[in-house]
Order: structure tokens, then sequence, then C-alpha cells
């Protein structure tokens, strides 16, 4: 067994259990395997050990890797900073996108064929260097997007301030899925390599791990 599928299957174990703990069912925790910078035979090899969705943080890369690896059944998610000049290469293939502002989600939805479901970026901690909204803002921006065709509105994203203590982002998880109580949506993307068990455990549907898997970016 190679060094990604090794991982892979640590960090499945590591789902499982705190799924467990918290009482929770591993299936409602969608893995997506953060590739950004890694290697085409990387994802190759994730593929081969069971892996399908993957994320990357760059218009212009994921749209490369999702050319060349169309022989394979991936499911992108584009989990970075979306400008929209960049949404056309966005509108096929990924069923999955983080977007922070209506001009992005807009210059999306008019050249998307098929839907688009979107997360939306909330700057948790009111850092000045992140992207996302701030969370008083969301009940505005998701019912604007409820007026475009392609694009789904269905749940919320975010990236707390990167602290070693995965305990510190707890705080800003909880943020978040109090902030999605008061939307009609049902998906929760938070938590990485070094704090997944705590965002599970506030109720994360979704986790973006990267080095966790692919091991360390340069
Ligand atoms: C890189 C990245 C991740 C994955 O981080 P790891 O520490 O490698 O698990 C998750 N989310 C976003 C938005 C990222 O840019």
């Amino acid at each position: 067994m190679g060094i990604i599928a090794r991982n892979l299957d640590q960090v499945r174990t590591r789902i499982a259990a705190a799924a467990r703990q918290s009482g929770r069912d591993p299936s409602s925790i969608k893995l997506v395997a953060v590739s950004k910078m890694k290697s085409i035979e990387d994802i190759r090899e994730a593929c081969e050990a069971g892996q399908y969705a993957f994320g990357e943080n760059y218009a212009q890369e994921l749209r490369q890797k999702a050319d060349i690896l169309v022989d394979l059944p991936l499911e992108w998610h584009f989990i970075g900073h979306l400008q929209r000049n960049k949404a056309k290469l966005l509108a096929h293939g990924v069923p999955w996108v983080t977007v922070d502002s209506f001009a992005a989600a807009e210059a999306l939805d008019r050249r998307a064929t098929q839907n688009i479901n979107l997360l939306i970026e909330v700057n948790v901690a009111g850092e000045l260097t992140k992207a996302g909204i701030e969370p008083k803002e969301a009940p505005e921006l998701i019912s604007t997007l409820q007026k475009l065709n392609h694009v789904k509105v269905r749940g919320l994203m975010c990236l707390p301030p990167y602290d070693d203590d995965p305990e510190k982002s707890r705080p800003y998880f909880r943020k978040l899925r109090e902030l999605l109580v008061s939307t009609n949506l049902t998906e929760l993307s938070m938590g990485m390599s070094h704090d997944f068990e705590v965002a599970i455990a506030e109720g994360a549907t979704i986790i973006r791990v990267g080095e966790a898997i692919f091991g360390k970016r340069r």
C-alpha cells in the first residue's frame, strides 16, 4: 500500500472515531482531499484508494487538473477565493464552489450549464487579511443568491485563524454552526488536517484535508 493510501486509511479511521464520539454517522461527513500543489500522480493514487472528492484553491490549477483527469469520476470542489474574472474556469465540471460575493456567484451562474452547489465563506474571526463575508451579511447574501438559476446555496464555510491547538478553532466552528441554524441551509464546510475532529464534534458535514493525506506542502 502506498503512503497516500495509508494516510487516507488513517484519516478515515479518525473521521469514524470522531463521528462516533459525537453520536454521528460517519457517512454524514464528506471528506474533501485538498490536492493543491500536489501532482496528478498523487491524485490518481488517492482515487485508486477510493477517494473521489478533491479540493483546490486556485481556479487555474483546478481547471488544469480536472481537464487532465477527465478519465476519472472525480468530484471537484473549489475552496479558494473566487474572483469574478475566474468564474468561467469553474463553470463546468465543478459541482461545489465557495464564494464570498454576489458578483462572483453571478458570473458563475451566467456561464453554468448545470447546477452548481455554493458554499458561502464566512470570516468568522473578523480577520482583515482573510476572505469571507461578515456573519451579519449572511441572510441578505443568501436571499439574493436564491434569485439565480444554476447556483444553489447549500451552506457555509470557514477557515479560522491557524493555531497548532485544535481547541482554538472550536469557538469559530461553533459560531459557524449557530449561523447555519438561522438559515435553511444544511452544509458546514469546516475543519482541516489539524482540527477536523473538533470540526466534526461541532457539526461539520464537509471537511477539507490536505497534508494529512498528501504529506507536507512545500
Ligand atoms: C489548504 C487548505 C485546506 C487543507 O489544509 P491542510 O492543513 O493541508 O489540511 C483546507 N481548506 C482550505 C481553504 C485550504 O486552502
